[in-house]
């Protein structure tokens, strides 16, 4: 095990994996990266995998954008798929305020080169069979995104990482870490791993690990649904596979999942796990389902797409999900703290690691961050947030769901 590094990234799910790979990309490569249990063990392996373009914030488009990108080049160099079916994504316009947002963003979008049409109700029909589109105003239509295999992708940015020098430690957990002689020491079971520059990519982990030298941020774990259905015999007849739809009205995305439904939902009164510290022995875990929270979305999905109605619920998972009192992740380094970063808080962290990673590793070798993502710095919240406070506000951004910002 390397025990004297460049940088050393704590972590393994899909953020922790794009950092290694993008320093690995940019000449770093006397880095290691340490891992708890297996890579994917936290979040990351039961995400859905939606990697579209248009998330929650239409400024993070850049984030999500270079996910992609990063997804498909480690695959091409590591020759491991990730999984991508590229189904596009219809962002349904359910008042006209969001119709006209989405011909605010439209020039955005073909600033980056990014396909973004506008659609009719009618058009929507036409790309999506199972969707009533009596009640919208339109839809704003991505068609080159769609999802990945979140634990193939993970696997893959990973092994190309590893072609290009850099290291992973599994069944590596770090216990602490503190700055010594210029340097930081993080100790491990398998003996203390020296580092120049340490990121930590521990997601709702991160609040406790950085409690212990004296740092608070607002980092905690939502409970977060998704919902798998039983064959749709409508979408069995398929010959290609639906379009994803992302929906204010419902809040709620929906994609093919095989011949069913995949459904995630942002509940309206959203709940946390585990405040009074993450258990020691978590392991892959889910936590235990709950419906009835889920039914007044569910309703409203039967509305906007009638077929669920039929639809028999196969699988119904509850994971923990890292959020910050605004939603978007945090990045770049920490205040009165050398050479140590953060790379937490990520929500749609499938959706946005790689890019994420990629805008790290740029600050980091480069000294100087990518500018217009200021709003996405690890430093913004300060040390002083309360832990009452950061839970308002997250549940405030929660249970907004997708619905567009109220700023442009
Ligand atoms: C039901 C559900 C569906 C979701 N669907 C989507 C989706 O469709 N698209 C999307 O973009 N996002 C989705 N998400 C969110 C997504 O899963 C997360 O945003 C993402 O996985 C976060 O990745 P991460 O690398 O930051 O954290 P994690 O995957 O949680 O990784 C953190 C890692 O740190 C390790 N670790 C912790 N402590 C230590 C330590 N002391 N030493 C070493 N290692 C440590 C953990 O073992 C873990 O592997 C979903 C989430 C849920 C719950």
């Amino acid at each position: 095990m390397r025990t004297d590094v460049q940088v050393a990234v704590i972590g393994g799910g899909i953020v922790g994996v794009s950092v290694l790979y993008w320093l690995a990309k940019l000449g770093w490569t006397d880095t290691v990266l340490l891992e708890r249990r297996e890579l994917t063990s936290g979040s990351t392996w039961h995400a859905a995998g939606n990697t579209t373009y248009f998330g929650p914030y239409p400024k993070m488009t850049q984030l999500f954008a270079g996910s992609i990108r990063t997804y498909l080049q480690a695959q091409e160099e590591s020759g491991q798929s990730v999984g991508f079916h590229e189904t596009g994504s219809l962002r349904l316009a359910a008042t006209q305020r969001e119709l006209d947002l989405f011909h605010v963003y439209k020039p955005r979008f073909a600033q980056m080169g990014i396909p973004f049409h506008i659609r009719t109700p009618d058009e929507v029909s036409r790309l999506h069979p199972l969707i009533d589109a009596g009640d919208i105003f339109g839809a704003a239509h991505t068609p080159t995104d769609g999802h990945v295999d979140p634990t193939g992708a993970t696997n893959a940015v990973a092994a190309a990482a590893r072609t290009m020098g850099a290291a992973v430690e599994r069944h590596c957990p770090v216990a602490s870490l503190r700055p010594e002689g210029g340097k930081w020491l993080l100790e491990t079971p398998a003996g203390t791993v020296t580092a120049q520059q340490v990121v930590v990519a521990t997601s709702f982990w991160a609040r406790e690990m950085l409690a212990a030298i004296g740092l608070n941020p607002p980092l905690f774990a939502t409970q977060h649904h998704e919902i798998i259905t039983e064959t749709v015999p409508e979408i069995a007849v398929l010959d290609s596979e639906l379009p994803a739809m992302r929906d204010s009205y419902v809040s709620c995305s929906v994609r093919q999942e095989r011949d069913g439904l995949l459904i995630g939902i942002y509940e309206t009164a959203p709940e946390f796990w585990a405040l009074d510290g993450i258990p020691k022995d978590f392991k892959e875990e889910l936590l235990p389902p709950n419906i009835d929270r889920l039914m007044p979305h569910l309703e409203r999905l039967m509305e906007r797409m009638p077929t669920f109605a039929q639809a028999g619920i196969k699988v119904a998972n509850n994971g923990p999900m890292c959020f910050t009192p605004d939603g978007l992740p945090m990045l770049g380094p920490i205040p009165e703290k050398a050479g140590l970063w953060l790379a937490s808080g990520f929500n749609v962290g499938i959706g946005t690691g790689g890019g994420s990673a990629e805008f790290l590793a740029k600050w980091i070798t480069s000294g100087h961050p990518v500018p217009g993502l200021e709003a996405v710095h690890a430093d913004r919240f300060g040390n002083d947030m309360t832990a009452e406070a950061a839970l308002d506000a997250i549940r405030k951004v929660y249970a907004r769901g997708y619905h567009l910002p109220d700023s442009i």
